[in-house]
Formats: structure tokens, C-alpha cells, sequence
């Protein structure tokens, strides 16, 4: 893949790609840092979970995991790391999905970190924005600098109930540019914390290049339990038209820049496997998100007007 800033990198839909869809959970601890179980047990419950793959990634410390990949099922190295904050926010949680290099990130400036995870080959994930309390403040000096940022995770719905960053993922699509969204576990005890919001990642094959390469490109959605089954977004003149098929939804939300977009209910108590939104052109992005019966979401990721209408 081309080098470039992160933040500019064009829209690909999952939806249109060739491959298998494969479920992962790409935050999860384990003994060797503050996990409650061991990095055996933690594969393994995952695997039996149903999931295709899991990145461990506990705090300040990587580690060889393929003795744990079995029959189809990705072990993933990785890693949290915790480098300062030097403009102002709290201490990072950052995300390394694929790493494997030694590094003491507490000692590094947060910008050498995410250096140090593209020069690895890793990929950089800022963990649970809200529950860390960032602002935009503490992601414009690391623009193109990661991949993307937790919009969902389900160990801070536990903690203090600060789960969702949908408003500075918006923020940031406004103003900063483009970010994938990534919804995760961050799992610390055995059976609790685990199956709460994951990603469905199109991936050319099973194996953990394709994952690691369908994750870069942004081939992939993020959810609690809907599943999107198809998304496009078309030109239609000089607009561009959104439609989304999915699992039965209480709501669709497509949602753009600021007031932009629109949340469609269904009528009379009934649910909605089709959607479609005719853009008005004031949006800049659209990302779509589904909405169950019982609350839970999904999300994808956003589709900027301007890769679709060229401009
Ligand atoms: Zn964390
Ligand atoms: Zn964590």
C-alpha cells in the first residue's frame, strides 16, 4: 500500500470486495498485564465465542502468540500502549494490532510510538476516546499518524458508562479528516467482558495479512450485534445516493457533518432491512449506522461525498 496520510485515504467499501467476512475483537488483555486470564484462555475464548480472530493487546507488553491460532481461528500479537500526553489530555491508550516490537512507550513521545507501530507494520487504534477524555486537541498533532479510534467500547460501558465516542468521531470526520471506527471489548475479566462489540472485516482470505490488510484499507464495519449485509453509495448526477441493507433495525441513522443527514425510524412498530438516503450536499461524509430492537448498533465507516462525486 502507498504511504500517505491516513486521514486521506479514499473510501473502500467492504461491501464490494471480494472475500470472506471474518468476526474479530482487536482489544483484549490477559495476564500478561491486567487480563484475569491467561493468553491461552483468552484464545481460547474467543475461539469458542465464534470469533475468527483476536488481537491481544495488553498493557506496555507484547508477546509471540501463534502457538494459540488453531483450525481457521487468528491469534493476533499486539499491544496497549500508554505514552504521555504532551498537549494536554491524559496519558494515550494506543492500540498496536500486529506488533510485535519491544518498545518502552511510556519512555517515547507519543509521536515516535505511532512511528514505531507503522515502522512494525503494526496498525495504531486510539483506545476509548471518551473514557480517556480527548478532545480533538489530543489527535490534530498525530494527524495520519493512525488508523482509527474505538467509536464503541464495552469494558467502559461497565466502568463509568463511557462506551460511545460517536461525537468526537464526528468531530473528527468534520474537522480533521477521515478515521475508521473500531468497536472492541477491551476485555480484562474471563466471560464478562467478552462478546460485547466487535468488527466484521472483509478479508481476501483467512490469514492474517489479508485481516491486517482489509483493517488498513478500512474494509470493515464495526457492531454490538446488527449486521450491515450491503452499502452503497452512488452517483445519481450530482448527488450521491446512500442505500444500506441490514438485520431487522429499529432505526438507520445516516449521519453527516454537524445537523447534516437524517435518522429514519420504522413506522408502526415494525423494523427496517432497507434504507436509503438522497444527499443533499451539504454532508461531507455519511456514515450509516443500524440501530435493533434492543438498542445495540452498528457502524460503518465514513464515505466522503467527495470520493464519490470526484471532487
Ligand atoms: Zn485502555
Ligand atoms: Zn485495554
Amino acid at each position: 500500500m502507498a504511504e500517505g496520510l491516513l486521514n486521506q485515504m479514499p473510501f473502500v467499501n467492504p461491501f464490494s470486495e471480494p472475500g470472506t467476512w471474518l468476526r474479530g475483537n482487536t482489544h483484549a488483555h490477559s495476564t500478561r498485564s491486567d487480563g484475569e486470564v491467561s493468553p491461552e484462555a483468552r484464545f481460547a475464548g474467543y475461539r469458542e465465542a465464534g470469533y475468527d480472530f483476536l488481537v491481544l493487546t495488553d498493557h506496555d507488553v507484547t508477546g509471540a502468540v501463534e502457538q494459540f491460532c488453531t483450525d481457521g481461528f487468528l491469534a493476533i500479537p499486539g499491544a496497549e500502549l500508554h505514552p504521555e500526553n504532551p498537549y494536554g489530555g491524559d496519558r494515550y491508550h494506543i492500540l498496536a494490532l500486529n506488533f510485535l516490537e519491544p518498545i518502552d512507550a511510556r519512555a517515547m513521545h507519543v509521536r515516535e510510538v505511532l512511528e514505531a507501530i507503522q515502522a512494525g507494520g503494526g496498525i495504531a487504534v486510539m483506545a476509548h476516546p471518551y473514557w480517556s477524555g480527548h478532545q480533538l486537541s489530543d489527535y490534530e498533532p498525530l494527524r495520519g499518524l493512525y488508523h482509527g479510534l474505538e467509536v464503541f467500547n464495552y469494558g467502559a460501558s461497565f466502568l463509568n458508562g463511557t462506551a460511545n465516542a460517536e461525537l468526537i468521531w464526528d468531530a473528527h470526520l468534520d474537522r480533521l479528516g477521515s478515521t475508521f471506527g473500531f468497536a472492541a471489548d477491551d476485555a480484562h475479566r474471563a466471560d464478562a467482558d467478552v462478546g460485547g462489540a466487535w468488527i466484521m472485516v472483509r478479508a481476501e482470505k483467512r490469514d492474517i495479512a489479508s485481516v491486517m490488510t482489509a483493517i488498513r484499507r478500512g474494509a470493515f464495519y464495526a457492531t454490538q450485534g446488527p449486521s450491515v449485509t450491503a452499502l452503497t453509495g452512488v452517483r445519481d448526477g450530482d448527488r450521491v445516493r446512500i442505500e444500506v441493507r441490514c438485520t431487522p433495525a429499529a432505526a438507520v441513522r445516516f449521519k453527516g457533518r454537524t445537523f447534516s443527514g437524517r435518522w429514519q425510524g420504522a413506522s408502526d412498530g415494525g423494523l427496517l432491512e432497507h434504507a436509503v438516503y438522497e444527499c443533499r450536499g451539504n454532508e461531507k461524509y455519511i456514515r450509516v449506522e443500524i440501530i435493533d430492537a434492543l438498542g445495540h448498533k452498528a457502524w460503518t465507516n465514513p464515505i466522503y461525498l467527495s470520493d464519490i462525486l470526484g471532487s
